[in-house]
């Protein structure tokens, strides 16, 4: 049987944007000193275990290129994957569904689960369903969706959004988890401290309870395995184990993007994911399930919502690569000041801004490229090697081509790149413009540059600008033979 992938692009209804822009939002991050300091504790931590364990490893970097090799492989052929994955999946009683965009990835789900008959589900944290909003599809539907994962847990009763891929409450201290809990988890003791082990006390008494009943699970899956049709889930409660196990009816949603061909390429994955995520040499608890098991109905939902567009673009590809370990979150400076909520999209920091516009096309997300200092401190430490800040590049590129097809009249900021490109590819021009640069001591001088300089200067100190070029130095030092440059330009 041939699949046709087309070329589905996400949906509108996903959490890969909002109406505010990366500038805007992050300005409300930038003002929260309670949520600066508890990001720059817990990266700060997460950052030094990571550090600890990769140094630990004398082929971290050939581990790293195998992953990267392997992905891009599997990229490089996925329709025949997808194929296989879907004949060892049937073969093995499982029943494996295809979703374009995040609107029929719901619509599949909430038919299956209103097909049990139930109104409760258990979920896995799986940030596939984070993506697509099924949440939120589900509750319209009347079914009701408890997270069980503990950080998940907390934004869910906070009613809050995730800010962090591997720890969506980061930007929440013990107190206001505490809070929380006090404030919305039935029969919680009054008396609730922000004990750590007082806090998981209390929710692992609210999750039993619904482990215990809930005939319905869902699960998103680190890793897919074609050969086999295996899932892999990695995670560290314990929690994933128990939806996965106790509940009748088991759907799992995973992107296309999530395979590997063989058992023996987990292999790479998890050791390179543990150590990039949790700085742990081995993760808690890996589970891999194979078909439906005795009793179980089991449904994969393979989703699109984005995923081939990409695969369609050379520079943006090997966004797809991403085993969302979230360790260039932990090391970027923007995302530490910033915070998740800034990027508007369930993948925030450096990942997220490459991976949301290349979704969602870049003109649905068009200030997240420019979320980056640039520093390329996300591509050192990244396990599968994507070269975020040159992928960004290629994306403010793309930004730029698309505002000059909608503007008929170049922008302020296209009307000076060009004015800038047409100065320096000309010596005169360029030797004019410097002697100029004596304007720009008085300019520092004034209180205010006029727009649309002053857009540039809202967030930039403007530099301290020489009083005379080298070239007049050098004539000045008593040389008549001034410093090689290029030629003019004819
Ligand atoms: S881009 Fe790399 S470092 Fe960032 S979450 Fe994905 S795999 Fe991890």
């Amino acid at each position: 049987m041939t699949t046709f992938l087309g070329m589905p692009t996400a949906s509108p209804t996903v959490h890969l944007r909002t109406g505010e822009s990366f500038p805007d939002a992050a300005r409300t991050g930038l003002a929260d000193s309670q949520q600066r300091h508890n990001l720059r504790v817990a990266t700060t931590t997460i950052r030094e275990k990571r550090a600890g364990v990769v140094a630990e490893l004398d082929d971290w970097e050939q581990l790293r290129a195998a992953g990267a090799a392997i992905k891009d492989a599997t990229l490089a052929e996925l329709p025949d994957h997808l194929e296989r994955f879907e004949a060892a999946v049937t073969e093995r009683g499982g029943t494996v569904h295809w979703a374009r965009d995040g609107d029929e990835a719901n619509a599949i789900v909430t038919r299956l689960i209103q097909a049990t008959g139930e109104t409760d589900v258990v979920k896995v944290k799986s940030m596939a369903t984070e993506e697509i909003g099924l949440n939120e599809a589900l509750a319209t539907a009347g079914i009701t969706a408890t997270e069980t994962d503990l950080a998940e847990l907390i934004v869910q009763l906070g009613d809050d959004r995730p800010s962090h891929i591997l720890v969506p409450a980061i930007h929440r201290n013990r107190s206001e988890i505490r809070d929380i809990f006090r404030d919305h988890m039935d029969d919680v003791d009054p008396g609730l401290t922000n004990d750590p082990e007082a806090l998981a006390g209390a929710a692992r008494l609210y999750l039993r309870r619904r482990f215990l009943s809930a005939k319905v699970a869902i699960s998103g899956a680190n890793f897919g395995v074609a050969e086999t049709g295996t899932l892999c889930v990695l995670e560290s409660e314990g929690n994933g184990r128990m939806c996965l196990t106790l509940p009748r009816t088991l759907i799992t949603v995973m992107g296309i993007e999530k395979l590997v061909p063989t058992w023996r390429d987990l292999e790479v994955f998890l050791q390179l994911l543990p150590r990039s995520s949790t700085g742990e040499r081995m993760n808690p608890y890996t589970s891999m399930w194979t078909g439906a098991t005795e009793g179980q109905d089991f449904h994969v939902v393979l989703l699109d919502n984005g995923r081939t567009a990409t695969l369609a673009d050379p520079h943006g590809r090997s966004a797809l690569r991403c085993i969302r370990c979230s360790a260039c979150l932990n090391v970027c400076p923007v995302y530490e000041r910033a915070g998740g909520h800034a990027y508007g999209s369930v993948y925030p920091g450096p990942i997220g801004a490459v991976l949301s516009p290349q979704l969602t096309g870049v003109k649905d997300n068009p200030s997240l490229p420019f979320a980056s200092s640039l520093c390329g401190a996300c591509y050192d430490v990244c396990p599968v090697a994507i070269d975020i800040p040159t992928m960004l590049v290629h994306l403010r590129a793309e930004v730029v081509a698309a505002k000059r097809e909608e503007h008929r009249v170049p922008t302020a900021e296209a009307a000076s790149m060009t004015a800038a490109a047409w100065t320096m590819t000309s010596r005169r021009r360029w030797t004019a413009a410097l002697r100029s640069l004596s304007l720009g001591r008085v300019a520092r001088r004034m209180p205010a540059l006029p727009p649309p300089l002053s857009s540039w200067a809202r967030s930039r100190d403007l530099p301290q600008m020489p009083r005379e070029t080298l070239r007049d130095w050098w004539v000045r030092e008593g040389s008549d033979v001034p410093p090689a440059a290029p030629e003019e330009d004819a």
